[in-house]
């Protein structure tokens, strides 16, 4: 069922299942099976032709997966999602249906270093060429546009450097040219909605906040059906031309009857299809759980994160303390603009004064923080970059990536303030 409440609360608790319509169960159980019973042949044979829609196999959908899918695309605003394997899988998919040999794509150099080297390495080995440019000033995403671009692709709020993206800017570029631009909102649910300010496409890594619990590995893409991919057919023949791997569909005239959905859906039936990557249903039960909480649990690493920012710049021993709040100029424009309920996200970095050799003895002196390569857990999370995630790096490119010797990244969780303060002070003390 479809749940009337704009409020992101009542959304996570109720869009897309109420009770169960097998069992009336409340709780949305995990429909752990591989395939579906067929009410017949002519019933089977709709299926596979699209003429209905419903359950075929696990690959394809999954009735628990459709919970979290139609839960996120009620969050966002927007009209369908697609649950897949990892964040990885969904900023793959994500590219790979609008991108072929021989097209490019624009994406601001600020990203996760897994999709740096997915875009950098492995996308070339497909023929797909990624642009990297400075997200600073938005008409870098002009510049770099020809007829073969196919998206734009970004992050909301990029650690290390911490600097949200200018959505509307680049989203609005790339409408008056007719390329739609993806975000990636990992770091930011609940507290930007990109597709508010333009945002065409938008992806998840689940693994983060809305897993919440550093239990599983998921990815999620969401399409906002706000992009007209017919009117500059010619730019997208992914979505335009006849597929021959579904007897010549042409997914934006094949899809019409159901909605604004020929993204996702090709996605799903094609790519999915044929390259896996799907979400477990128990997996996708965890997601479930963790969004359930997802708006109190962001509200309260928000807020922890605002008073660790604010302690950290007043310590001492701390040189620079990296965090939205903190900045100036257009950063913070930027920041006030996106981000809203008065948070600013709940990652943060800080130098310190002592360079690699306090930042290394600092990591190794926290007792609730965990040192672990991963962001958005409920527990309180620090890394030195420097000496891990970026230490194949040169020193140059170190630093050009926003990370000094005496980086330190915090993922900032939701244990009480005190705690957190406490395990950083004891820390710094000995740093
Ligand atoms: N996007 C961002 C911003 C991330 O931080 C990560 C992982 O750290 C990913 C995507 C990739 O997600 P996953 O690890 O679920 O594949």
């Amino acid at each position: 069922m479809s749940v009337a409440s704009k409020n992101p609360e009542t959304i996570v608790l109720h869009a897309g299942h109420r009770a169960d319509s097998a069992t009336t169960s409340v709780a949305v159980p995990i429909y752990q099976t591989t395939s579906y019973q067929f009410k017949g042949t002519e019933h089977a044979a709709n299926l596979f032709a699209l003429k209905e829609l419903g359950n075929i196999y696990t690959r394809i959908m999954n009735p628990t997966c459709d919970v979290l899918e139609q839960r996120l695309a009620a969050l966002e605003g927007g009209v369908a999602a697609l649950a897949l394997a990892s964040g990885q899988a969904a900023t793959t998919f994500a590219i790979m249906n609008l991108c072929q040999a021989g097209d490019n794509f624009v994406t601001s150099t600020d990203l996760y270093g897994g999709t740096w080297n997915l875009f950098a390495n492995t996308m070339k080995q497909f023929g797909i060429e990624a642009r990297f440019v400075d997200p600073s000033d938005p008409e870098n995403f002009r510049k770099a546009t020809d007829a073969k671009t196919r998206c734009y692709y970004a992050e909301t709020l990029p650690n290390p450097k911490l600097k949200v993206f200018p959505i509307k800017e680049v989203a609005d570029i790339g409408r008056s040219l007719g390329v739609p631009l993806i975000m990636d909102n990992t770091a930011a649910p609940i507290i930007c909605r990109p597709f508010d300010h333009g945002a065409a496409v938008v992806m998840y890594s689940t693994t983060k906040y809305i897993g919440g619990h550093g239990t599983s590995i998921g990815g999620v893409i969401i399409d906002g059906g706000n992009f007209d991919w017919e009117k500059d057919a010619a730019r997208f023949p992914t979505l335009n031309t006849p597929d021959p791997s579904y007897h010549g569909a042409v997914w934006t005239q094949a899809v019409k009857p159901l909605g604004p959905i020929a993204y996702i859906l090709r996605i799903r039936v094609t790519l999915l299809r044929d390259i896996g990557a799907a979400m477990s249903p128990f997996n996708a039960f965890q997601f479930i759980q963790g969004l359930e909480t997802l708006p109190l649990r962001m509200r309260a690493h928000c807020d922890n994160a605002i008073k660790v920012a604010d302690w950290l710049a007043k310590h001492p021993k701390v040189t620079n303390v990296i965090f939205p709040k903190l900045m100036s100029g257009e950063p913070k424009r930027r920041a006030d603009t996106y981000l809203r309920n008065g948070a600013y996200g709940a990652l943060l970095g800080f130098e310190l004064k002592g360079g690699k050799e306090a930042g290394r003895t600092f990591i190794d002196a926290l007792k609730l923080f965990y040192h672990v390569a991963n962001i958005g857990d409920a527990r309180s999370l620090a890394i030195h970059p420097a000496t891990t995630t970026h230490s194949q790096l040169s020193p140059e490119d170190q630093l050009a990536s926003g990370v000094s010797e005496g980086y330190v990244r915090l993922s900032i969780g939701i244990e009480h303030i005190d705690d957190i303060l406490a395990d950083l002070d004891q820390a710094l003390a000995k740093s």
